[in-house]
């Protein structure tokens, strides 16, 4: 095992590569058919897509949670930070992404459930659930003013977790290659 890398965000959970030099695997030893790997693997792919989405949809919803709290509690000109517009439609768009995320899980989680093709509403719940969980961590933090930048306050750390989302099990470009490719189908 190679050594342990130093993240951005999602540091609660280790990462290391891994070498492999001059390894022999006796053919007795291979899964399945030849030629079987890959799309075995992109299957794997799949199913952990909707994993990464709902990852992103609980970063999110955290972002909102806390956002929450602190606007009815901070005050500023007199009133709750809750009180001022500008805030308010913050806390709304936030809530709106998000539920609109959720859905998105929600119909690629059912369509694996019911045994049907999820490629594609993986794929799209990924996309958009790490963007919104992306877009809700940032404003978070600037609801949260100076304090959203200090790690007490937690939203910075959903900040720097909310990344990983739009990159791992295929990046936000790759899921558009995807859906793109799959609106041909029908
Ligand atoms: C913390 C962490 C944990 C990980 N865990 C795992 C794991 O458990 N298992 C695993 O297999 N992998 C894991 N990965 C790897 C991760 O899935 C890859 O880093 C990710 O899929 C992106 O691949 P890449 O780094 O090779 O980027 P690249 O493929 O080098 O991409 C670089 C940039 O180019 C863009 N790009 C590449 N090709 C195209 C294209 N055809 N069209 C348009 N844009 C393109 C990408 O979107 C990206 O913006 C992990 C990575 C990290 C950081």
């Amino acid at each position: 095992m190679e050594k342990k890398e130093n993240k951005l965000g999602i540091r609660g959970s280790d990462t290391h590569s891994l070498m492999f030099n001059n390894v022999k695997v006796p053919k007795e030893n291979r899964i399945g058919e030849n030629g079987f790997g890959f799309n075995f693997a992109m299957k794997t792919l799949n199913g952990g897509r909707i994993g990464i989405a709902s990852q992103a949809l609980g970063i999110a919803s955290g972002a909102l949670e806390f956002s929450l709290k602190y606007s009815q509690e901070r005050k500023s000109f007199g009133k709750e930070i809750f009180q001022h517009q500008a805030i308010q439609f913050k806390l709304a768009e936030m809530a709106t992404k998000i539920d609109a995320a959720r859905m998105l899980c929600f119909k690629a989680a059912n369509l694996k459930d019911q045994g049907q093709d999820y490629t594609r509403a993986a794929a799209m719940a990924k996309l958009y659930a790490s963007d919104v969980a992306m877009y809700s961590t940032v404003e978070a933090v600037q609801i949260h003013g100076g304090y959203g930048f200090v790690k007490e306050f937690h939203v910075e750390r959903l900040m720097r977790d909310a990344k990983i989302t739009q990159i791992y099990e295929g990046t936000s470009e790759i899921q558009k290659i995807v859906i793109s490719r799959d609106l041909l189908k029908n």
